[in-house]
């Protein structure tokens, strides 16, 4: 590694900050990429990374897979346009039809196509009351949906906490057992389903008005929350007593990367609708909603955007999904993650700034505090572990309600070669931080 940023990177960094708004940007290191292959990155000087980040948990297949590159200049090649308002076109068909087979449920599904996490969100918004004739929607604190005006409604989380509410959104706790005051898991999901039917039913939101529950199986930007595993079919048992429906957002733990297809698989539980995103193609712009019939129907045109359910980009979509089967990457995610759950579990026996680390298949946080007693949470740390992983070679990013998570969301294709020299370089930089040899100027790259 040569000091980084180098010359190029830095006069990149200096010229984006002057021209790119900082409502648009969340950085942890002054980095300026140039190209990806696999689970490695190249900043614009040479220099080379382990990538733990993967573009926050998008670049499943890896940076840049060949078959990927190849279906969508393939695709491109016949049909630039590539919407699918006015037309069908084979490639996003195929797509939703293999969509539907991939997703849990046994029942008649149909597909939405968007570009972003958040416009697939948005749609729950804006379909689920009316099919259902309810008009209010329940949300976990901590939740991230997306930062369109809808999903900030949505959203539990403090990046949406500024900007306008919903009236018709209530949101309830989620089981970060971590940080609740229950001794176990059990009083941990018995405290966040009571609260919902003794509080909320009873005094703020009736049963009967709700369309439904939006949840992520792991919360992902609160810091890779994973709930006890009687969470969710105690959600959907919830859900089934009121005709209540239920919506998994797995726009960024779905698609292969805790081990299964969806996070929600790992609990038995069959959700009513599935929101998907980020990693579907490959980290083109693709997003889908995936739901029984009755509630794709619910309305006419309404939603259908210009550039939705590109064919070039279902192309990638296409690819992505036979690459996750041919390359078995389920598999490695798991064996990958449980081994460096395992490092970073012996890690915390040494570095008393680890106050937990949890997590599935490559989707895992260690979450950084002054004091293991009292949880302080240590959010410059984090920030500054995550500048000085940079400067050794190894790229990751902070999340987490405290800003105080570090986030390990690799491609599924990293080598056990990779994850053990990018865990080396972690607890190095670890020590660096405890040792207080990180300077704080450091901090002055971006937070949540
Ligand atoms: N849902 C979840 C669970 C997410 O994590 C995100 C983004 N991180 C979104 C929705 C929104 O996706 P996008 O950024 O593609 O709009």
């Amino acid at each position: 590694m040569s000091d980084v940023p180098g010359p190029q990177g830095r006069e990149i960094v200096a010229r984006e900050k002057k021209i790119i708004g900082s409502t648009f940007r969340a950085r942890f290191q002054p980095m300026a990429v140039e190209r990806g292959k696999g689970s490695l990155i190249w900043d614009v000087d040479g220099n080379e990374y382990i990538d733990f980040a993967g573009g926050a948990a998008v670049a499943n297949t890896g940076h840049c897979h060949p078959k990927v590159v190849k279906s969508v200049s393939d695709q491109l090649g016949k049909w630039t346009l590539g919407t699918t308002i006015v037309f069908p076109n084979r490639v996003s068909t195929e797509l939703a039809e293999r969509l539907a087979e991939v997703t849990p449920g046994d029942f008649e599904k149909k597909v939405w196509f968007g570009s972003s996490g958040s416009d697939a969100v948005d749609t729950i918004y804006d379909f689920l009351p009316i099919a259902t004739g309810r008009r209010r929607i329940i949300s976990f604190f901590g939740s991230h949906h997306g930062l369109t005006v809808g999903t900030n409604f949505l959203s539990g989380h403090k990046i949406s906490s500024r900007y306008l509410q919903s009236p018709n959104v209530v949101k309830v706790p989620y089981p970060y057992c971590y940080r609740l005051p229950m001794e176990t898991e059990e009083e941990c999901v018995e405290y966040c389903i009571d609260f919902i039917e003794d509080q909320v039913f009873n005094n703020i939101c009736p049963p009967e008005d709700v369309a439904c529950f939006l949840v992520e199986p792991i919360e992902s930007l609160a810091g890779e929350i994973v709930p006890p595993d009687s969470f969710l079919p105690e959600l959907r048992r919830l859900s089934d007593r009121h005709g209540i429906l239920l919506v998994d957002d797995e726009v960024k733990v779905g698609f292969g990367r805790t081990g299964r297809m969806f996070a929600i698989e790992h609990t038995n539980t069959v959700p009513d609708v599935m929101t998907l995103g980020k990693p579907i193609a490959s980290g083109l712009p693709l997003s889908a909603v995936v739901g029984r019939k009755e509630i794709m129907d619910a309305e006419q045109v309404s939603h259908a955007a210009s550039g939705a359910g590109h064919s070039a980009v279902c192309a990638a979509g296409l690819a992505t999904l036979d690459i996750i089967k041919e390359e078995r990457l389920m598999d490695n995610a798991s064996t990958q993650g449980r081994h460096m759950k395992q490092r970073l579990t012996e890690m915390e026996e040494k570095h008393p700034l680890i106050g937990e680390v949890r997590g599935r298949g490559l989707m895992i946080g260690v979450e950084l505090v002054k004091d293991r007693k009292t949880k302080e949470p240590a959010s410059r740390e984090a920030l500054k572990l995550s500048y000085r992983s940079w400067q050794k070679g190894l790229l990751h990013i902070v999340v987490g309600t405290h800003s105080n998570v570090i986030e390990i969301t690799p491609p599924l294709v990293i080598t056990r070669e990779q994850v053990d020299k990018g865990l080396d370089l972690f607890e190095e930089s670890l020590q660096d931080v405890e040792n207080g040899d990180v300077p704080d100027s450091v901090l002055d790259f971006g937070s949540w």
